[in-house]
């Protein structure tokens, strides 16, 4: 006899929430998934440690985990402004690492064939970033990136809340 199905998971209040937080930093400043030329996070004066795939953005417009192949209207050359990231900034920036990008296995690349856009906890498939409302992440991911949590969306719409 095959195993009744298990209901599939819902976000929850919080997620409305922090989905919106996210969007609408998102549509602030055109934060997509993919580099403009030659302009990405890992190049660009907020990112937090270049030597990551995944890092903090400390532009006070965004604060959150970016990927390194990532952009937004607000990118500037390294060095160019003259304002470094404070001790909160990262002190932050550690804390999100280790908590989202160390313990979930979070990288900004498909693995095992799998993607985020493809994962029933990406809110949006059509976008190049969307939220993820996994409670062990609840931030913005990229269309390509993976954790140790995917799961595969099933046909019919994924996380609309
Ligand atoms: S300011 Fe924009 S381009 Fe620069 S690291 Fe932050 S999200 Fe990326
Ligand atoms: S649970 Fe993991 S694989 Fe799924 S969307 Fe979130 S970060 Fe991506």
């Amino acid at each position: 006899m095959s195993e009744p199905d298990l209901p599939v998971p819902e976000p929850t209040e919080v997620d409305e929430q922090r989905a919106l937080e996210f969007i609408r930093i998102k549509e602030d400043t055109a934060l997509k998934g993919r580099p403009e030329g030659d302009q990405r996070c890992d190049n660009c004066h907020f990112y937090l440690e270049t030597s990551e795939d995944i890092s903090y953005c400390w532009h006070d417009k965004l604060e959150i985990m970016v990927g390194g192949e990532w952009w937004c209207d607000r990118w500037e050359e390294v060095g160019v402004p003259d304002d470094e990231p404070s001790a909160e900034d990262r002190q932050t920036g550690m804390k999100l690492k280790f908590e989202l990008v160390e313990d979930q296995q979070w990288v900004n690349e498909p693995k095992f064939g799998e993607k985020c856009d493809e994962c029933l906890f990406y809110l949006n498939p059509d976008d190049s970033v969307s939220y993820c409302w996994h409670p062990k992440l609840r931030v913005g991911v990229g269309h390509d990136h993976w954790c140790q949590w995917w799961e595969a969306a099933p046909d019919s719409e994924t996380g609309a809340f």
